[in-house]
């Protein structure tokens, strides 16, 4: 083994609530020039702020009080297409004795769920077009505190049904339970 070597990073703390925000303004040095920044979310509080990096490298924040970064859960529908749609997916194969594995037929077609590996999209791309706006259509928008409270009351229900029909698992499918919960319009038999 051999001695390791580091690379060490300034990340700016959230001027709210003193969260690491992880956001390096080590690219936004410039000696030549102030430069500024934002506005920045912090991901724990949702707090927004602008910066200023000066010329020797010292860093200035100032809070947004009015703007607020909230998180949120968005459905989107890909409506019914006659052409294929293709998605370019970026990810990690293995050896196995030397050999790389590229036969991916059972992963995909069988073994896992399209939530497992559509987030490692690198392309879309229907009709010979990689760039397909409005493809794919939004359908609407909640807060997440919205629904967190549709999960909790899933959760509720699931337990007084759970008590009553111990053997049913009507409930073991807590997504589908969310979902006819908190965006009923994705349920085929919805009203
Ligand atoms: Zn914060």
């Amino acid at each position: 083994m051999k001695p390791a070597t580091f690379i060490t990073k300034r990340t700016i703390v959230c001027p709210e609530c003193s969260n690491d925000t992880g956001s390096s303004i080590e690219h936004l040095i410039n000696p030549n020039r102030d430069t500024t920044f934002g506005p920045w979310y912090c991901d724990e509080c949702g707090s927004s702020f602008i910066g200023l990096v000066d010329k020797s490298g010292q860093v200035f924040l100032e809070l947004n009080p009015n703007d607020k970064q909230h998180e949120a859960m968005t459905l989107v529908s890909l409506p019914p297409q006659t052409e294929p749609f293709y998605f370019l997916l970026k990810r990690k194969v293995w050896t196995r004795d030397g050999k790389v594995d590229l036969d991916l037929d059972y992963y995909i077609n069988e073994h896992s769920c399209p939530t497992n590996w559509l987030r490692d999209i690198e392309v879309v791309m229907i009709n010979d077009d990689s760039d397909p706006h409005g493809v794919i259509r939004h359908v609407r928008t909640m807060e997440m505190k919205d629904f967190n409270e549709a999960v909790r009351q899933v959760k509720i229900e699931g337990s007084i049904i759970g008590a009553n029909h111990e053997d049913d698992g009507d409930f073991s499918n807590l997504e589908y339970e969310v979902m006819r919960k908190a965006f009923p319009e994705v349920i085929k038999d919805s009203e």
